[in-house]
C-alpha cells in the first residue's frame, strides 16, 4: 500500500519519536514504515540529531523512503554546556532529548492534526507537550517485554528497597516473571546515586502516562512476561497501560556499501551454516587484552568467520561508538587492525573477513552461510538473529544485554554463554575457541540452531495477516484511525 501525494493531506496522521542511537531508531523507524505501508496512515518521523551518525543519516534519509513517510530533523541543539565528559549514556542521551524537545509543540502544531505520537521509552518528556495539545501518546519499548515488567517494576522497588540493588543477597523476584539474576542487572540501577538511576526512574514512573505500550516482542517468544504485565495484581494496579506486542520489527532498509557488497560476496562462497558472524551492535567494543583473546580463540577454533572489528574500548572512548554508529573513519581511524595480533589477517585469510566498523548485519544474518551470530544481546541484534533462524553466542556488554543474554539461554534455548569465573574480566582464548567449536560443530550449538528456525518461522507467522503481531497492530491503526 502506497499513498499518493494528493491523499496524504486527508490520511490520518501520526508522529513517531525516538530517542538518539541506532537501537532506538532502527526499530522505531521500522514501525513508522510498516502503518505507512501495511496499515494505510501517515507518519511523520521526528528525528532528534545529534553530531552526524553515518548510519543513522544513511537510513533516514534513503531515497527509497515510501510515500507518506516524513522525516522531520528538530534542530541540532548544543550540548557542550549541559552535559558533563564523563556523562553516561542514558543521562547524555536524556539531556539531549529534553533540549531537542524545546521546539516540540511548536513542530507538533506545524503537523497539523495529529492521531498520535509514538515515543520511545526515554522520551517521556512528550507527555507534558502531548497533554497541552490533547494528543495521546504511546510508549514504543524497543526492547524486550520481561525489560519492560522490570523497568514497570522499578518505582515499587525504590520504594520498598533500602540500599543499593546490587548488595541484595538474593535475585529480583519480577511478580510472575522469571528472577532476576543480581549480576544481570543493568547498568542503569546498579548505582542508585548515579544520575543514569535517576533518569532510569524518572522514565519508568512516567510509562502509567502512555495511551498504550508497543512492545517489540511477540507472544510466542515471551508468553511469560506478556502474560504477568497483562494480568498480575502488582501490574494491574500501577496501573499499566494496555500492552501491544507488535514485533519482531526489525530493519528492512539496509543501504549497501562497496565493502558491504564485497562482504555479501565473500558469504557467497561459504558453505551452508558454516561462518561465525561477530559484531557488538552499534556501539560495542572489546579491551585491548579481550581483542587479543578473541582473535587467538577465533584462529584456534579453525572456523569461518566475518568479524566487525572496533578500536579497543581503552583505546577509544567507551561509548564513543554509540552516537556516531557506522561512522567508521571518526571512531577507529583504519587503526583498529593494529590491535590484532600479529600476522592474524594472514594467517585466516582463508577462512575469514574482518571489516571495519560496521558490517550490513541484517543481510549477513539473512544468509544462508551464517551459521552462529557473536552479539552483544542488544534486542535489535537479538530480534534479527532468531528472525533469521540463526543462533547466538552471547557476549554482553552493557545496559539490559546480560538480561537479555540469560532469558534467551535460559528461558528461550537459542543462546549459549562462555563459562566466566566470578570476578574473571577477561574471556581466555581456550574458552573461546571451545565456544566458536560448540557453536558450529557441537550437540548445544545444534539445539540452538533448530531452535533458531523453529523462531524464524514463528515470527513469519505473527507478523503475517491474521498473525498476533499484525493484528496488534492493525487493531491500533484503526484506533487511530478513528480518533
Ligand atoms: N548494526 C549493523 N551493523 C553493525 C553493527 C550493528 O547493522 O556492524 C545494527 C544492527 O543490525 C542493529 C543495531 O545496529 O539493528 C544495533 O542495535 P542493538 O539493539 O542490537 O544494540 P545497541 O546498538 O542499541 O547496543
Amino acid at each position: 500500500m502506497v499513498l499518493a501525494e494528493s491523499e496524504i493531506a486527508t490520511t490520518p496522521h501520526v508522529a513517531v519519536v525516538s530517542s538518539p542511537g541506532m537501537g532506538h531508531i532502527i526499530p522505531l523507524f521500522e514501525f513508522a514504515r510498516c502503518l505507512v505501508t501495511l496499515h494505510g496512515l501517515h507518519v511523520s518521523f521526528l528525528n532528534i540529531t545529534t553530531e552526524a551518525s553515518t548510519a543513522q543519516m544513511q537510513l533516514l534519509h534513503s531515497p527509497n523512503l515510501p510515500s507518506g513517510l516524513d522525516v522531520v530533523d528538530l534542530p541540532l541543539v548544543d550540548l557542550s554546556t549541559l552535559v558533563s565528559k564523563d556523562a553516561l549514556v542514558l543521562t547524555r542521551l536524556s539531556i539531549n532529548v529534553e533540549q531537542s524537545f524545546g521546539c516540540l509543540k511548536s513542530v507538533l502544531l506545524n503537523l497539523g492534526k495529529l492521531n498520535a505520537l509514538v515515543i520511545d521509552l526515554f522520551c517521556t518528556q512528550a507527555f507534558d507537550v502531548c497533554k497541552e495539545l490533547s494528543i495521546p501518546v504511546y510508549s514504543f519499548c524497543t526492547t524486550s517485554a520481561a525489560f519492560l515488567a522490570f523497568s514497570l517494576y522499578i518505582p515499587t522497588m525504590d520504594r520498598e528497597i533500602e540500599g543499593e540493588y546490587v548488595d541484595l543477597p538474593e535475585p529480583v523476584r519480577l511478580p510472575g516473571c522469571s528472577r532476576v539474576r543480581i549480576e544481570d542487572l543493568l547498568d542503569q540501577v546498579r548505582d542508585r546515586k548515579n544520575d543514569e538511576y535517576k533518569w532510569y526512574k524518572y522514565h519508568v514512573s512516567r510509562l502509567p502516562k502512555a495511551a498504550g505500550i508497543l512492545v517489540n516482542t511477540w507472544e510466542d517468544l515471551e508468553p511469560i512476561a506478556l502474560g504477568a504485565i497483562r494480568e498480575n495484581p502488582v501490574y494491574t494496579e500501577i496501573p499499566t497501560p494496555q500492552i501491544y506486542p507488535v514485533g519482531p520489527l526489525i530493519k528492512d532498509i539496509e543501504p549497501l556499501t562497496a565493502s558491504d557488497v564485497d562482504c555479501l560476496a565473500w558469504l557467497d562462497k561459504q558453505p551452508t551454516d558454516s561462518v561465525i558472524f561477530i559484531a557488538l551492535g552499534s556501539g560495542g567494543t572489546l579491551s585491548t587484552q579481550q581483542l587479543t583473546e578473541f582473535a587467538w580463540g577465533l584462529e584456534l577454533s579453525g572456523q569461518r568467520f566475518i568479524w566487525v572489528v572496533r578500536l579497543p574500548s581503552d583505546i577509544a572512548c567507551d561509548m564513543a561508538s554509540f552516537f556516531c554508529a557506522g561512522d567508521g573513519e571518526a571512531i577507529n581511524d583504519g587503526r583498529e587492525m593494529e590491535y590484532l595480533p600479529e600476522g592474524f589477517l594472514e594467517r585466516t585469510k582463508e577462512v575469514g573477513l574482518v571489516v571495519s566498523s560496521w558490517a550490513p548485519q541484517v543481510a549477513v544474518l539473512s544468509h544462508p552461510s551464517t551459521g552462529a551470530f557473536v552479539s552483544h544481546c542488544g534486542w535489535n541484534s537479538s530480534l534479527e538473529s532468531v528472525r533469521c533462524g540463526v543462533p547466538m553466542i552471547g557476549w554482553p556488554l552493557y545496559a539490559e544485554q546480560r538480561m537479555n543474554a540469560t532469558m534467551l539461554m535460559e528461558d528461550v534455548g537459542v543462546l549459549t554463554k562462555p563459562v566466566v569465573e566470578p570476578g574473571q574480566k577477561t574471556i581466555g582464548r581456550l574458552e573461546i575457541e571451545r565456544l566458536m567449536r560448540t557453536a558450529i560443530e557441537g550437540e548445544e550449538g545444534k539445539a540452538c540452531r533448530r531452535k533458531a528456525k523453529e523462531l524464524k518461522e514463528s515470527a513469519g507467522k505473527t507478523l503475517s495477516i491474521g498473525g498476533a503481531s499484525y493484528e496488534s497492530l492493525s487493531h491500533l491503526a484503526k484506533q487511530w484511525k478513528a480518533y
